[in-house]
């Protein structure tokens, strides 16, 4: 072999030679074979074939140079230690064939087991069975089986059916009623179909049978699925798999044999205990394929006392190696226990929280560790309200689930019957064919929002994300008729008034009330369990989680917060600021009335009438916000949307002068509401008149706002409570366009204030890639910088969202041309250096310059590490989110050496 080549790559790793931290080269099966091995546990005798080899036979097409005598040296070691030959007629030597990659991959070739058997070392195995013809001949024919389905692509189900065919004649539907002659049978017909799909006689060499099984295992690295399943999880395509090849130990030798699988705890729920199942008499995947009936792992002690201990040893002992839950695979020959796999199992959000939790409580890990082990992904999942469906319950339609939880409520048609509904205290249903700007009001007051149109990034879809709130969009099987005050579904009616209920992450949509399950981790944010005095493991985990995360994390987070109750909501939720309060809301509902007049505006004196009026209002709104952030921080936004969003759209308003005048009523107003739209009108609003242009275009707009807000703070101080107010500039490109609105500002702020001691800062967004771009001048004129994430990667990547989610994401998606959506998850490469630029450069011009994010990337987890890595201060997000960003900025802060967290 490579003894004489010292420059030769080492291809074949011994079982004894690797070991857990070795999954890159190894796979993560065959590292954790090594792991097991060196720790002195049963592991049968073995070797793995490295991802390299995998890799370069890939780009090759063909085996790499010394891999051939590398497994030979390793395949003659191995025979050497077993006192048998791969394939020997008279006593074999059987290995199994496992793919084994670095993370667990459906689509990936699965196990062949038994590779060396052919029809004459059938018998040596019967003989050496002690005459156990039927445990030979079972064994012939899953090699075959599995050797054709996997190796050579013979349909599954040919086999399939020839077992059965067998099975029926005999009248049974139990394998082990089968005997030495039915499988000896079953070997003739399975290697005609092999025959038939393969124009080839199955292979009688062993050593054939070895190699072209090892070249499907790399092949498989390339099969469709797995393709797929790595561009959904975002795994590398060019990790490539190892292979792993492991003397064979038979659990199908008789009852005093069998195979099982088992967790190290319930990786349901995270409750301590062991938690599997066992199968006697039984081999390879026959344990999950429910073939037969298994049993508990518990009753393994009845059957073989000894090994049932010896395995609850070895499990003890891998939790404490391994420091975490692990799940293992293991097989019983004759009494004899043989571990066959392991690797730190899988489990559910809950179940992750409680373990960690746990095995701080062992003394197994740290609170660092501990906060590494769980994600943000995980705490937004526990945060779900469920639905209890144990009862009965059909679907009458399916839409997008397009934001998770479940709500069940009275269905209303209207923004303001949801409201009105609301206010008695009813819970509500809004039905919409789709939802806009206007009906704002109408979600915030539902429980849930449910559209026949739209996917997961329309209106709907995102304010409800946004808000946290159920919805389901696109359910295109109602018919929504919004006049009518209903919508119909198949043969259904549904009605204002009538309890429908929806599932925001299935997107199904029930008729009736469906019990709801409140999420037990909400009740503790919102403060009504006490996680000192609970005995709900997963609260007691997720508070000391959390509590560490916040006296580890760098990065503040607040909050997007637009009224008083979001605001309490998310202080709660523990919020330390509001980054991001819009107004606009502020300019809807009944104050529609007021901005219609500030459009329809014929003069100054008109104008400064209609800002007159709104003045009051805002200013009652900011001081509700300022009371209840108590002199927290709150960054409010000057009007941003373009102005013709506060009116009617175009045709309604023209249908609506139509019919007046048809009535001979007065239609001067709407003519002339219908007249501004017209003017308004934009081909491209997301880059038109909005923002701080409104702001420069429109007189006095920007001023009531500032005044407004300066006016708020000081009542509040005035009244004994505290006011920390941040405004904030919309859309700003140039530093000029900031100059000017802030010298205004000021100008209003020092008027207001006077001798108050209120402090306003002033600041801007960036989110117009130019501002990002000159940051060190735009810095000039700002105390603060918040990024605006979304209008950023609109205007970086040049797409509009509302267009291009539905247009052609998915195809983007499939090329992976981005591995997720860069409104989910903030483009690092393009618009985060954008981002890094702006920090740079703005910190440089203005140290101490404070930096913010604020949009739906403030509470994406990656998202969040890359802001943290980018040294901003805070990151704000909606209510909902802003645990999962504390958390997450948390994990950002720590530094571990632990294990892979997929
Ligand atoms: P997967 O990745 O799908 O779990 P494995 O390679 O672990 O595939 O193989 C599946 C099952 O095959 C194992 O759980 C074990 O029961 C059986 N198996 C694999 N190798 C051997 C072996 N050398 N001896 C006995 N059974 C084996
Ligand atoms: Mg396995
Ligand atoms: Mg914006």
């Amino acid at each position: 072999m490579a003894a004489h080549d010292p420059v030769e790559q080492k291809y074949v790793y011994d079982f004894a030679e690797g070991n857990k931290d070795l999954k890159d080269l190894l796979g993560g099966k065959g590292a954790n074979l090594a792991e097991m091995t060196n720790l002195g546990l049963p592991v049968p005798p073995g070797f793995t074939i490295t991802t390299e080899a995998c890799k370069a036979y890939l780009t090759t097409g063909r085996e790499p140079d010394g891999l051939a005598a590398q497994i030979e040296a390793h395949l003659e070691s191995l025979e050497r230690e077993m006192g048998r030959r791969l394939g020997d007629p008279d006593d074999p030597l059987l290995v199994s064939v496992r793919s084994g990659a670095k993370f667990s991959m459906p689509g990936m070739m699965e196990t062949v087991l038994n590779v060396g058997l052919n029809d004459r070392s059938v018998v040596g195995l019967s003989n050496q069975a002690g005459g156990n013809d039927r445990f030979a001949w079972d064994s012939y024919r899953r090699l075959i089986q599995m050797f054709g389905k996997t190796v050579c692509e013979v349909p599954g189900e040919e086999f399939e059916h020839a077992l059965d065919e067998i099975k029926r004649a005999k009248g049974t539907h139990n394998d082990l009623d089968l005997d030495a002659d039915d499988l000896r049978g079953l070997v003739d017909a399975y290697k005609q179909i092999f025959a038939k799909h393969t124009g080839r006689e199955f292979p009688q060499e062993p050593r054939e049978q070895l190699d072209l099984a090892i070249r499907a295992v790399f092949d498989s690295w390339n099969a469709e699925r797995a393709i797929l399943y790595r561009r959904q999880e975002r795994i590398p395509a060019d990790l490539g798999t190892a292979v792993n090849v492991v003397t064979m130990v038979f659990g199908n030798l008789g009852p005093d044999s069998g195979t099982g699988v088992a967790f190290t705890r319930d990786p349901g729920s995270g409750a301590q205990g062991i938690y599997g199942d066992y199968l006697a008499n039984a081999q390879g995947e026959d344990v999950v394929a429910g073939i037969r009936n298994t049993v508990p792992l518990q009753e393994l002690e009845q059957l073989d006392k000894t090994s049932y201990d010896q395995l609850l040893g070895i499990m003890a002992r891998l939790e404490e190696h391994y420091k975490d839950l692990c799940d293992i695979e293991f097989t019983i020959e004759r009494g004899k226990l043989w571990m066959l796999q392991t690797r730190v199992g899988k489990r559910t959000a809950a179940a992750a929280f409680v373990i960690a939790g746990q095995l701080v409580d062992e003394g197994l890990i740290d609170l660092d560790e501990a906060l590494h082990r769980v994600n943000g992904a995980q705490l937004a999942q526990l945060m779900f309200p469920r639905f209890q469906l144990d009862h009965e319950f059909e679907p009458v339609a399916k839409g997008i689930g397009a934001s998770p939880g479940a709500a069940s409520g009275k269905v209303v048609f209207t923004s303001a019957r949801a409201v009105e509904l609301a206010a008695e205290g009813e819970s509500v249903i809004l039905v919409r064919r789709e939802t806009n700007p206007d009906d704002l009001n109408g979600m915030i007051a539902a429980k849930g929002i449910l559209t026949s149109r739209g996917g997961k990034t329309s209106h709907a879809a995102v304010v409800a994300r946004g808000m946290g709130k159920t919805c389901v969009s696109g359910a295109d099987e109602l018919e929504v008729n919004v006049p009518a005050k209903k919508f119909t579904v198949g043969d259904h009616v549904v009605s204002e008034g009538d309890v429908v209920s929806i599932d925001g992450t299935t997107g199904k949509v029930y008729l009736g009330e469906v019990p709801v399950m409140p999420s037990e981790v909400v009740q503790y944010f919102e403060g009504e369990l006490d996680p000192d005095n609970t005995d709900d493991a997963l609260v007691r985990s997720v508070h000391r989680i959390m509590t560490h995360a916040d006296a580890a994390r760098r990065l503040r987070v607040r909050t997007n917060a637009d009224t008083g109750a979001d605001a309490a909501r998310a202080r709660r939720f523990g919020a330390e600021g509001i980054g991001l309060c819009r107004t606009e809301h502020m300019f809807l509902g009944d104050r529609r009335e007021l901005v219609e007049r500030l459009i329809l505006a014929s003069g100054e004196r008109d104008r400064e009438d209609a800002l007159a009026a709104l003045l009051p209002l805002q200013r009652a709104d900011f001081i509700e916000i300022f009371r209840e952030m108590d002199g927290l921080p709150v960054t409010v936004r000057l009007i941003d949307p373009p102005l013709h969003e506060f009116l009617p759209p175009l045709e309604q308003l023209a249908v609506n002068v139509a019919v007046a005048q048809e009535r001979g009523e007065d239609v001067a107003k709407e003519e002339a509401l219908l007249a501004a739209v017209r003017r308004m009108h934009e081909e491209n609003p997301m880059l038109g008149l909005r923002g701080v242009r409104l702001g420069l275009v429109i007189p006095g707009l920007f001023a009531m706002q500032v005044r407004a807000i300066a006016e708020a703070a000081v009542a509040v101080v005035r009244d004994g409570g505290k006011a920390c107010p941040e405004i904030m500039v919309p859309l700003v490109g140039a530093v000029q366009e900031l100059e000017t609105v802030r010298a205004e500002a000021e100008r209003i702020i020092a008027e207001v204030v006077g001798d108050s001691g209120v402090e306003v800062l002033i600041g801007t967004m960036i989110e117009v890639p130019r501002a990002a771009l000159t940051a060190g001048q735009i810095a000039e004129a700002a105390e603060f910088f918040s990024f605006g994430t979304n209008d950023l990667t609109q205007m970086g990547w040049g797409f509009s969202r509302d267009d291009v989610e539905g247009a052609f994401f998915w195809r983007y998606l499939e090329l992976g041309i981005f591995g997720i959506s860069p409104f989910e998850s903030i483009d690092t490469d393009g618009v985060g250096r954008l981002i890094r630029i702006a920090a740079e450069e703005g910190r440089a011009a203005r140290p101490g310059l404070k930096l913010g994010v604020c949009g739906e990337h403030g509470g994406d987890p990656d998202s969040v590490h890359f802001f943290h890595e980018v040294g901003l201060d805070y990151v704000s997000c909606s209510p909902f989110r802003v645990p999962v960003a504390r958390l997450e900025a948390g994990r950002a802060s720590i530094t571990t050496t632990g294990s892979d967290s997929r």
